[in-house]
C-alpha cells in the first residue's frame, strides 16, 4: 500500500453537541409539535377533539433523531 499523499491528522473522536437538540438528546414531538395532544377532528357537537399523541405519548418530546438521544454527537 502506497503511502503517498495528504497525511491525516490523527484526531481523537470529538463528542459533539448536537445542533438539533443542544444536548438534550429530546426534541419536540414532530407530530403534535410540542403540544403532546393531536387534534382528531370534531365530535358531534363540532366541538374540537383532542388525544393524546401517539408519536411521543403525551410527553411532548421524543428521542431526538440527530443524535439518537445521547445528546451528543461522536
Ligand atoms: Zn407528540
Ligand atoms: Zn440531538
Amino acid at each position: 500500500m502506497p503511502t503517498t499523499g495528504p497525511k491525516k491528522d490523527k484526531t481523537p473522536p470529538v463528542k459533539r453537541r448536537c445542533n438539533r437538540c443542544h444536548g438534550f438528546g429530546r426534541a419536540p414531538c414532530r407530530i403534535c409539535a410540542g403540544k403532546g395532544q393531536v387534534l382528531m377532528g370534531t365530535d358531534v357537537y363540532g366541538r374540537a377533539k383532542f388525544e393524546r399523541c401517539g408519536g411521543c405519548f403525551g410527553t411532548k418530546t421524543t428521542r431526538c433523531a440527530t443524535c439518537g438521544g445521547d445528546g451528543f454527537i461522536t
